[in-house]
């Protein structure tokens, strides 16, 4: 085990723990062991990660443009990576809609299908939490979200998990002050960042020794509690639009990697392989991005002035696997339900869904909270949100999986194309997992 590639190990808790999942279900004492004895374990890794990320965000983003030396730059990096963030999500979005008008999935969905699914989940908790989630972001005014981001007490954004723009404000607006105090006056407390940096990069490697564990106990879980397996096949014809969607995107960043930044694509998923596989694990961008962070840094080598501001911001602004999915979702919901879309309305979709993902939290689930948004834009009824959501909720927790891993690999490859464009890219210098914990040892 020892001598095997952190991303074998990862993948082959996953396997194990997909295994044992279905093992479990069949016996009648196995679904309670699984969530009292092995859940935790997940979960604790989780928590782990995110205990991390503010510290980190905090750190490497202060590192990062103090690093600076001129403020011009921070400008020219920030533009670069608002407007191809930009551009990456409407691909993603363009993607979605155009197969799922080509396929059409929800034009096959039988009557007796759409009752069976809507009488087992319209009612359920977790489908009515996220219309009532949805509305109440629905009600905030237009430049909420520009109010939200600014924090009024930096130690309370720091110690609430959803803040992370707040912090990540915060950060900016320390390190570009201690930018223009000069380089003396900064040094001290310059230090204590750059030292906390290194620090929090250290505790990532220590936690990932556990991630092959880790993501036996995530996977096991998900298994056992995952929905009707009749009910997943109603929605095959959907989820695989979704699934060939987001593999259409990984192509079109493999093509970005190879033509702009000159890297060989299948090096540089390997190098992002563990990043990928929690985030399939975990279902959010926001518990994986140390680990994204760790893995663009030292094993494709991208500068950290560029990593540290465009990660964090990507973790919480750039989900294109996530608007991707609501593109298809909010189209095959109108075909089913024979909900008639004009062009017009597509391209509502195009704009609602590119603001959804940027308002959607980088935690589980929170693509379908939005995708209520995007249903109301184009007119959907309001009393048939739950119908709606309770067709595509059998299968969201594996979509939501999958899209978690476009998302970070959306954003990986977004700071290796910035890195490449101001001359931040360099080789590589990965120091291997194992090192690290013989060293631990
Ligand atoms: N789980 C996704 C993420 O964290 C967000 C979503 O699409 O629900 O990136």
């Amino acid at each position: 085990m020892k001598k095997l590639e952190l991303h074998w190990k990862i993948l082959i808790g996953m396997l194990i723990g997909i295994l044992f999942g279905f093992a479990m279900t069949q016996v009648s004492w196995g679904v309670d062991f699984v969530t009292d004895w092995i859940k935790p374990f997940g979960t604790i890794f989780i928590k782990l990660l995110k205990l991390i990320a503010i510290p980190l965000i905090l750190a490497s983003l202060i590192k990062g443009i103090s690093d600076l030396k001129d403020i011009s730059k921070f400008k020219n990096i920030g533009l670069r990576t608002i407007a191809i963030y930009v551009m990456t999500t409407i691909v993603a979005i363009t993607i979605g809609l155009v197969l799922v008008n080509l396929t059409k999935p929800g034009d096959g969905i039988s009557e007796e299908t759409i009752n069976q699914l809507t009488s087992t989940y319209a009612t359920d908790s977790g489908v009515t939490s996220k219309i009532a989630e949805a509305t109440q972001q629905k009600n905030a005014g237009p430049l909420s979200f520009l109010e939200d981001m600014v924090p009024d007490n930096a130690m309370k954004a720091m110690s609430d998990n959803g803040l992370m723009l707040q912090v990540i404000f915060f950060s900016i607006f320390l390190g570009i002050s201690m930018l223009l105090v000069g380089e003396e006056k900064a040094a001290p407390l310059k230090n204590i960042f750059d030292s906390l940096n290194e620090v929090v990069l250290k505790m990532v490697d220590l936690i990932m020794l556990s991630a092959p564990y880790a993501v036996f106990a995530l996977l096991a879980s998900v298994v056992v509690s995952s929905s009707d397996p009749d009910l997943l096949l109603a929605l095959l014809k959907y989820a695989l639009v979704v699934v060939v969607g987001l593999i259409l995107m990984v192509v079109f960043y493999c093509i970005v990697v190879a033509v702009y930044a000159k890297k060989n694509p299948f090096w540089f998923l390997k190098q992002m392989s563990p990043a990928q596989l929690l985030a399939f694990s975990t279902s959010s961008s926001a518990a994986t991005l140390p680990v994204t962070m760790e893995r663009v840094e030292e094993h494709i080598g991208v500068d950290k002035e560029v990593s540290s501001f465009v990660l964090p911001v990507g973790a919480t602004i750039n989900m294109d696997g996530t608007s991707l999915y609501q593109g298809v979702a909010a189209v095959f919901i109108a075909q089913a339900l024979s909900f008639d879309l004009t062009l017009a309305d597509q391209l509502t979709i195009v704009l609602t869904a590119l603001l959804a993902s940027i308002g959607s939290a980088a935690v589980p689930g929170a693509g379908m909270v939005m995708l209520v948004i995007v249903l109301e834009s184009v007119g959907f009824p309001a009393d048939k949100f739950a119908v709606g959501l309770a067709l595509i909720f059998a299968v969201d927790r594996p979509l939501d999986m999958a899209r978690t891993v476009i998302n970070v690999t959306g954003d990986a490859t977004v700071s290796t194309v910035v890195a490449k464009s101001v001359g931040k890219l360099h080789e590589p210098n990965p120091k291997e997992w194992d090192d690290h914990l013989e060293e631990v040892i």
